[in-house]
């Protein structure tokens, strides 16, 4: 994670001329994925926050999985290898809102360790999804059971199977690698005129004791702001947290509340957390409001360009707070934890639309497209169907092996929608691409195409035959399918097909079909040529 980077200075002598004739660092190639984690950029902020500060944010979205907590997802694992509590191939278990179960599902793809993730159901969908993609198994615990209700679940299932849990909540090594890494980069970013104050979250209090660990020794002029929700205020509070004697929280703490602000503040004060409280490394408390924290992380967008997570807006909302208060001159520096694009599906996003509003319409309509009928030109004739063409249609569609044929092309999403009807249905058909590879040579897929729609008389795509009759395109498909006269048509054949059950059939066509732009014929969301 460090020394990488190496000098570039003579870049035009390669022929390489940088942007604006400063020094590239340039870091050549990494020996695997794990070693593009940490040294995340520090930028200044110029359009938000008052003229009498500088205000920086430090951006851990440049982490290879976009969150702060890749770096604690390698540092875990690899302590654990070092240690021989995690052995090769065993698999590995935590509790996570999402960000280090990312993480983590990167170090161990990389490294081949499978991985559990428990995560409460009511973070959002994307986290699920991309733990998923990333080869991940997710188990869900209920929201109303909150943050504790995933560590007990964990715990219970990496007891009962012998799995590696990560224990990120109380694992010193969580706050020794943003001790190492985070505060480094920090104080080398702020090695010459200095900083005045660092502001943070907490989630598990990593990034809070690791760096405000090192930022006493190294900067001790430098403020540890603490932000918290304001709704949800419970390490300011003063209430101890109750706990095992293993340092895990006992149960919820009486403060905590729902919050807007996901992967921070859990329910309770996790162990990273209450140490750095108790061993005095934060200087100021400073609550931030959850529709500021929302108002802000749009800002960092619109005004900035940073398009982060709601916690790197919150911090910064309460950074901004602190410049308010500051001296002329104070160097203010917001940790930003996470990337924003796994909050499509939360509040974030809620007064987004996915529709043209009356603007966008307006300008929609204000370059008009030309008239689509193209004048005659007289001299193009249509290209001629073979017999061979002709006769390749009759036999397909009347082949009695494969009674249910799909023509259409291979990407074409009206006929994905079909194809995954038919498989989730088990009903087995014959999917006949003409733009495949196979019928590329001398345009043999044109012309089965002319003479499909010559025979049909029908100029889209796909077109799905039962038995060597027409039943239509994507639409017309699904609606027989929803309606039963699909079913009917199968159990007519000669080797009569039953259908399975699948989803409401209509859900098969692509979403955006769903939300019709303006102006798009109704017909043309059948089946596209496209
Ligand atoms: N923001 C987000 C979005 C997070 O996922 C986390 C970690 N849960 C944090 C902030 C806080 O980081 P830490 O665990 O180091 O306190």
């Amino acid at each position: 994670m460090s020394d990488r980077l190496i000098e570039f200075a003579d870049t035009k002598e390669r022929g390489h001329l940088p942007p604006s004739g400063d020094t590239l660092r340039y870091t050549g190639p990494k020996a695997s994925i794990l070693e593009t984690i940490g040294e995340t950029p520090v930028v200044r902020l110029n359009n938000i926050g008052p003229d009498h500060v500088q205000l920086y944010a430090k951006l851990e979205a440049f982490n290879p999985m976009g969150s702060v907590k890749d770096r604690l997802a390698l540092a875990v694992i690899e302590a654990a290898e070092r240690s021989g509590a995690l052995r090769p191939g065993q698999t590995v278990i935590e509790a996570t809102s999402g960000n280090t179960g990312i993480g983590l599902a990167m170090v161990c793809a990389q490294k081949g360790y499978p991985l559990v993730v428990v995560m409460a159901e009511s973070f959002s969908l994307e986290r699920r999804k991309l733990l998923r993609f990333l080869g991940a198994k997710v188990v869900l615990t209920s929201a109303a059971e909150r943050g504790t209700g995933m560590f007990r679940m964990a715990e219970r299932l990496a007891e009962t199977h012998g799995w590696f849990l990560c224990r990120q909540f109380e694992n010193e090594v969580n706050a020794d690698i943003h001790a190492a890494t985070t505060a480094r980069e920090i104080l080398d970013d702020f090695s010459g005129d200095g900083l005045d104050y660092w502001v943070t979250g907490f989630g598990t209090g990593g990034t809070l004791k690791g760096v405000a660990k090192s930022l006493k020794q190294e900067s001790p002029r430098t403020k540890v702001v603490l932000v918290e929700p304001e709704n949800s205020q419970i390490l300011g509070s003063g209430i101890p947290q109750l706990r095992r004697p293993d340092g895990a929280a006992a149960r919820s703490h009486p403060n905590a509340r729902a919050h807007p602000v996901q992967g921070w503040s859990p329910d309770f004060v996790p162990k990273l957390a209450g140490d750095a409280l108790d061993d005095g490394l934060i200087d100021v408390f400073q609550p931030v409001r959850g529709a500021d924290a929302l108002q802000v992380t749009q800002d960092l967008a619109r005004k900035e360009g940073i398009f982060c997570g709601v916690s790197g807006g919150a911090t910064v909302a309460a950074a901004l707070d602190v410049a308010a208060g500051a001296p002329a001159g104070s160097t203010i520096l917001a940790m930003i934890p996470d990337t924003g694009d796994r909050y499509l599906s939360t509040p974030l996003f809620d007064h987004i639309d996915v529709d043209m509003s009356e603007e966008e319409r307006a300008i929609a309509a204000s370059a008009p497209a030309p008239n689509k009928k193209m004048p005659p030109s007289g001299k193009t004739s249509p290209a001629p169907i073979s017999e061979t063409a002709r006769a390749f249609i009759g036999d397909v569609i009347d082949d009695p092996s494969e009674p249910v044929v799909l023509f259409g092309f291979e990407w074409c999403e009206f006929c994905w929608s079909v194809r995954r009807l038919f498989s989730d249905a088990n009903i087995p058909f014959r999917s006949i691409d003409v733009d495949s590879a196979e019928f590329r040579e001398n345009d043999r897929g044109g012309d089965i195409l002319r003479a499909l729609f010559d025979h049909t008389k029908m100029r889209t795509v796909p077109q799905v035959f039962v038995g060597g009759t027409l039943v239509g395109g994507a639409t017309e498909v699904l609606i027989a399918s929803r309606q039963g006269n699909l079913a009917e048509r199968l159990a007519e054949l000669p080797d009569p097909i039953v259908p399975a059950g699948t989803k409401e059939p209509l859900d098969y066509l692509p979403s955006w079909t769903k939300r019709p732009a303006v102006n798009t014929p109704a017909d043309d969301l059948q089946g596209k040529r496209t």
